[in-house]
């Protein structure tokens, strides 16, 4: 089972000439962030805007925790963007909580960003240079900072467009300046951000499950480099900044991190964990009584492997539902106390089975081990370990919370010594090109910099792939470029 975390969840909400101002908004981005809860879990932050000064709740926690009806109902506006983070870099406090809020001179800015930039120490050097003194440890502030210069120099979109190319990285964006509602996707299209209809307005958010959740109609996902502005007129105007034809989408949006019930560029996340599975019966056959998943991201995998097999797909690990998603504890010993809180056998459906347990990844192995050893206990016959993805064996700089290489167990066994140290009696990893085929989405677009150390932009140390497809150089503003 993975350990990965994403980032962060965003939304923004827009409904046209409310009057008198509504708390709609208020409500809507709630539900929206209560549907995304599943990507970040340590706080959330909703800012609304009336047209004349933003208001905002920021806490710590979860959605269910952070918001209660009276709060929300004096929460009013026609405009507003919200924020589910999970404190990955920065420390768990209050003033890391988005959405970032900024007055200026101009206007009233408000951002939520879910992604990383992988130049955030020279961009933060360059402003702390220039006397910007910095609040937060968030790339959002960066963004904020950046973008403020920009719009006191020109109107909002050439200003994003000139943000744009400072910051190198991932990044989906929910903004909004001084009333409109702008929602941008990185060049690379790494992070998921869509947008649909809603009743008297749009809606931007990171998974279509959260349009669903607000009764909103899915109009299309945000391309690479694209700028939408949502204006408090009605209007809806696309920008393109690139020209789309490079992507580098994170597959495990759709092997871990989205919901199944979620459609991302064009493909629902349930079906393509589904025909993962699929593959990886054929890649990695094995005789065994039932088929079982790791709950609840190993189900879809489970179910493609048991069709495509004919063996019986049966569940012999039940999950908890009432405790998080993710650990947070810290200690090896707590960890194991976690996994049997979080899971627990279904001891008939295992005694003396053989068990094709489909899991969606293994990252350090630890969590494998413990499961597997678990269902052994509970009177398996046998383990056949099936992977639904290849072999971890670099970080993620685009704003997963991967471990290091060290910890990586692919980075320092064989396929053997993984299958030992997990107790499998067999094991059989998903391979790339099988997963990108699963996928179906072109291996040109997909990011799969954790698999094979090869990254989509620039990183010190790392192969970039891109071989300037994704046009770096238009990165360095002009002035900035140096003579050949
Ligand atoms: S490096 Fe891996 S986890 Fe990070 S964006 Fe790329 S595919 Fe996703």
């Amino acid at each position: 089972m993975i350990n990965l975390k994403e980032e962060c969840g965003v939304a923004g909400v827009i409904i046209h000439d409310p009057a008198p101002p509504t708390n709609i908004v208020a409500f809507k981005l709630y539900y929206a962030l209560y549907a995304l809860q599943h990507r970040g879990q340590d706080s959330t932050g909703i800012v609304v805007f009336d047209g004349s000064k933003p208001r905002s709740i920021k806490r710590m926690g979860l959605v269910s925790e952070a918001y209660s009806r009276d709060t929300l109902q004096d929460i009013v506006g026609y405009v507003g963007v919200g924020h589910v983070r999970n404190a990955t870099y920065g420390t768990q406090t209050i003033e890391n909580c988005q959405p970032f809020v900024l007055n200026f001179k101009g206007g009233t800015i408000a951002i939520s960003h879910n992604g990383n930039l992988v130049n955030s120490t020279e961009l933060r050097d360059e402003l702390e240079s220039e006397g910007r003194i910095f609040t937060t440890a968030l790339d959002a502030e960066i963004i904020g900072l950046l973008l403020v210069k920009e719009l006191l120099k020109q109107e909002p979109v050439d200003a994003l467009k000139s943000v744009m190319k400072r910051i190198i990285g991932s990044y989906a964006l929910t903004i909004m300046i001084n009333g409109d509602l702008y929602a941008v996707r990185d060049p690379i299209g790494n992070k998921p951000i869509c947008y649909g209809e809603i009743e008297g307005g749009y809606a931007a958010v990171s998974e279509s499950v959260a349009l669903d959740t607000i009764k909103g109609k899915l109009v299309r996902d945000l391309m690479p480099g694209e700028i939408i502005v949502f204006k408090k007129t009605g209007e809806v105007e696309s920008i393109m900044t690139t020209d789309s034809s490079f992507a580098a989408h994170c597959v495990f949006e759709y092997i871990y991190l989205a919901r199944p019930d979620s459609i991302i560029d064009g493909q629902l996340v349930y079906s393509a964990r589904e025909r993962i599975g699929n593959e990886l019966a054929r890649e990695h056959p094995a005789a065994a009584d039932i088929i079982s998943p790791v709950p609840d991201s190993g189900i879809a995998a489970a179910i493609g492997y048991s069709r495509e097999s004919g063996t019986k797909y049966l569940e012999g690990l039940m999950k908890n539902r009432y405790i998080g998603r993710t650990f947070i504890l810290p200690h090896q010993e707590m960890r194991e106390m976690a996994v049997r809180l979080k899971m627990n056998t279904i001891g008939e459906n295992l005694k003396d089975k053989s068990v094709v347990l489909v899991d969606d990844s293994v990252v350090r192995g630890t969590t494998s081990r413990r499961i597997i050893d678990m269902i052994k206990d509970a009177g398996a016959k046998e383990v056949h370990l099936r992977v639904a993805s290849p072999p971890i064996v670099g970080p993620c700089y685009l704003g997963i919370d991967m471990p290091t290489r060290a910890e990586l167990i692919a980075t320092h066994k064989t396929i053997e010594g993984i299958c030992a140290a997990v107790n499998a009696d067999t094991i059989g990893y998903l391979s790339a090109d099988g997963l990108v085929k699963a996928i179906g989405i072109d291996k040109s677009k997909l990011c799969l910099g954790c698999i094979t150390e090869s990254y989509p932009v620039p990183i010190p140390g790392e192969k970039c792939y891109c071989d300037k497809q994704c046009k770096m150089d238009d990165f360095v503003p002009e002035g900035e470029k140096k003579e050949e």
